[in-house]
């Protein structure tokens, strides 16, 4: 990458990875992140690919060279292994993964892998099909299980994420999920649950505790310095084990300081912080006729709202959230 190709925000901050939600719909209903009845965008409200792609090239000639797609579901959205191989030919872009609930993966990981995707996320909160039917509303923990195996098999780089839940069963989830690690070679990643749309109306577990609970099962645990992506996970290995164990701390741990993304929401909307309500409209330029003018007033906004980025979160302090909207809108 060229020095040029390097985008610093205000704080210094390198910002070289996007996320991107590519649709609000979900076929599951986590009560922590989208449950019954909640508004949906028109499709024609969603960004297209190619306006998606657009994003991405331009976001590449300032620094971005990872991509995480998201959602809502991912998979949901018809021809999804078409964008990760636009994405994948962008030039200045390295990485291409996913995050998904896994209910759909099996059907499309030949053609995602054949796309060129690097990796995926599968979310899965517990290993109790009935805890599973709690939290989502459905019963697809067996295809989610399964999903998790074939992404392995399929030598795809596999992380699960799972929210660190407070309530009743939730509670002890972890030490299931983390055994998963036991005979499979990926990471299991726990999530501090943070006060964002539903999520503000349940409890999480401070991963202080979590951590301190880990070593009390497993008093061999061990830092695991290799690094497993491009994200804030701090990871533990169980001796013996063949995956490893990552702790995402957003409130615990707070992490802002090395922070480097954005969210193109699946509006357009490039949100450089998950807290804040604040960003650009980037819908409104892609949607105006092609021009030179045109691309340069992209990423001039996309380089504006990157170099401010805040220079952290609040959500230590609920009433300075301004984020109302729904985590399925903008995809965690
Ligand atoms: N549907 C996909 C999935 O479940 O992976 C992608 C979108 S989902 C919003 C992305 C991640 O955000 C999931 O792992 C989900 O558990 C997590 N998430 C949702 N609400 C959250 C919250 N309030 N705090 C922390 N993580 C949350
Ligand atoms: Fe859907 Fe993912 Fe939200 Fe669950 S966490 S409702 S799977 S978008």
């Amino acid at each position: 990458m060229t020095e040029n190709m390097r985008m610093d925000d205000r704080f210094g901050r390198k910002i070289e990875y996007m996320r991107i939600s590519v649709t609000d719909r979900c076929n599951l209903r986590c009560r922590y992140c989208m449950p019954e009845g909640v508004p949906l965008s028109a499709m024609e409200e969603l960004l297209t690919f190619e306006e998606i792609a657009e994003t991405a090239r331009i976001g590449a000639s300032l620094g971005i060279r990872f991509i995480k797609l998201t959602g809502g579901e991912p998979l949901i959205r018809r021809g999804l292994p078409s964008l990760v191989r636009m994405l994948k030919e962008t030039e200045g872009i390295e990485k291409v993964t996913l995050t998904t609930n896994g209910t759909l993966l099996e059907k499309h990981l030949d053609s995602l892998v054949r796309a060129g995707l690097d990796a995926v996320n599968i979310s899965l909160d517990t290993m109790d099909p009935e805890t599973y039917r709690q939290i989502t509303g459905t019963d697809a923990y067996e295809a989610v299980l399964s999903a998790i195996d074939a992404a392995t098999h399929a030598g795809l780089y596999t992380k699960v994420n799972a929210v660190s839940l407070a309530a009743g069963e939730e509670k002890e989830a972890w030490r299931d999920l983390a055994e998963l690690t036991k005979d499979r070679p990926l990471c299991v990643r726990f999530i501090e649950l943070m006060p964002i749309g539903c999520g503000r109306d349940f409890a999480g577990i401070s991963h202080r505790e979590l951590l301190g609970r880990m070593y009390e099962t497993w008093p061999d645990l061990q830092a695991d310095p290799f690094p497993h992506g491009f994200g804030p996970a701090v990871y533990y290995r169980i001796p013996g084990y063949r995956g490893s164990i990552g702790l995402i701390s957003a409130i615990h741990g707070k992490f802002c300081d090395s922070c480097n993304r954005v969210r193109l929401t699946s509006k357009g909307f490039l949100k450089p912080c998950l807290c804040y309500a604040d960003g650009a409209d980037l819908r409104e330029i892609l949607r105006a006729p092609l021009s030179e003018e045109r691309e340069e007033l992209l990423r001039a906004k996309m380089r504006e709202t990157i170099f401010d980025k805040p220079k952290a979160h609040c959500f230590e302090e609920l009433p300075a959230v301004t984020e109302r909207a729904l985590m399925s809108t903008f995809g965690g």
